[in-house]
């Protein structure tokens, strides 16, 4: 039996409140629900995050992903949306299986704060795409 929460789930060893499913993946609500409506698509094969993953699982799951965003945007009324994927534990990746969040907005004090700070002219942006693509 393996001891990744995530393919417990996708194998139906331990319960989770089940949104969609097929043969690739299949989408659930987060325990944490960051905001409400918070959900995850998790692929069914284990790779430990995104950067492992076949390219054809990947391309089908973001297609899941838009489909049921779409739906919980709709139905729950939210104003937005944000679809990430955290990749290794320096990203805050807590569940090395691969997972798309599923976040639903809903105003600025909804729970969920993605930050990006400002650092414009700090770095050299021609010196950091040679670094890049060498
Ligand atoms: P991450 O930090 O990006 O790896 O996200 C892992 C997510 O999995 C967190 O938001 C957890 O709340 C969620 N999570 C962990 N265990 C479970 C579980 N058994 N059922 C549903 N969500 C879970
Ligand atoms: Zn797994």
């Amino acid at each position: 039996m393996s001891d990744c929460i995530f393919c417990m789930i996708k194998d139906h060893q331990i319960n989770s409140t089940v949104l969609y499913e097929d043969d690739i993946c299949m989408a659930i609500l987060d325990l944490s629900q960051a905001t409400r409506g918070h959900a995850l698509v998790i692929s069914k094969v284990h790779y430990d995050s995104v950067l492992e993953a076949d390219d054809e699982a990947l391309a089908h799951m973001i297609v899941v992903a838009k489909t049921l965003a779409n739906q919980i945007k709709e139905n729950l009324n939210a104003q937005g949306i944000n679809i990430l994927t955290n990749a290794k534990e320096a990203a805050g990746q807590t569940v090395s299986h691969l997972h798309f969040h599923i976040i639903p907005r809903y105003d600025q004090y909804d729970g969920f704060e993605p930050k990006f700070t400002d650092h414009q002219g700090k770095w050299d942006l021609e010196e950091i795409k040679n670094e890049i693509l060498k």
